[in-house]
């Protein structure tokens, strides 16, 4: 939450359940959530064995890592390491997304309703009316000069009274869960900021080239716009 390019470290087992799910003291695996796809890795035991974590969930408010194989024990001293590639490939793709909701909010009045992250693409819906692909091409293009400024990205804490005076940080149409008290923000320094608990890049200039794909008409109000980014 507080350091994305933590790659490696060192934990113990809290739990183990059905051979193969285990929740550990501390964790920077990103668990499946908003829409963006699960970290994978590698759990090493003090005596050398590897388990192969294949999927990162959260179960019962605890971040469950789903290992290949059994052998893991309750106590056992683990170094954990992050599949990189993939995590920053992911952060990537995220802030990409902020910045792009960022312009479809601020220059169209275009809200993301919902958006789903992999290493493959990304994929985000609008809110627009009736389709307008140049209107999508355009506010990818704007996109990309944005990312050309190099913003830097930081990560800080508000209290909920305090960001809910902020309509800023609610862009999101399906807004934030009530029973969190402290709000963790994503700013992107002069261009936008938002109520997320997601990984993300420190400064634009690693995002790369947002890159039209292809759009969908899911309906009024619904129109689905996948990118990818290189
Ligand atoms: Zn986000």
């Amino acid at each position: 939450m507080d350091d994305s390019y933590l790659k490696e470290w060192d934990a113990e087992v809290k739990s183990v359940s059905k051979d193969k799910f285990i929740v550990l003291d501390k964790t920077a695996f990103f668990p499946r959530g908003g829409g963006v796809e699960w970290d994978t890795g590698i759990i090493t035991t003090d005596n050398g064995k590897e388990f192969n974590v294949v999927y990162t969930g959260k179960l019962s408010g605890e971040i469950s890592h789903e290992v290949e194989k059994e052998g893991l024990r309750v106590g056992d001293k683990v170094h954990c390491k992050l599949n990189w590639e993939k995590r920053y490939l992911l952060m990537r793709y995220h802030t990409a997304t902020h910045v792009l909701s960022g312009v479809f909010f601020n220059e169209y009045d275009l809200k993301i309703t919902g958006n789903q992250l992999t290493t493959e693409k990304g994929r985000v819906d609008l809110n627009m009316e009736e389709m307008d692909v140049d209107l999508i091409k355009e506010a990818i293009e704007k996109s990309n000069e944005v990312i050309k400024k190099e913003h830097p990205v930081e990560i800080y804490y508000k209290s909920r009274v305090e960001a809910e005076k902020d309509p800023d940080l609610f862009k999101l149409a399906k807004g934030f869960s009530h029973d969190i008290d402290t709000i963790r923000i994503v700013d992107i320094k002069g261009f936008d900021r938002q109520a997320d608990g997601g990984c993300h890049v420190k400064n634009l200039n690693e995002i790369g080239k947002i890159k039209f794909k292809d759009t969908v008409n899911k309906g009024k109000n619904f129109k689905r716009v996948y990118f990818t980014i290189e």
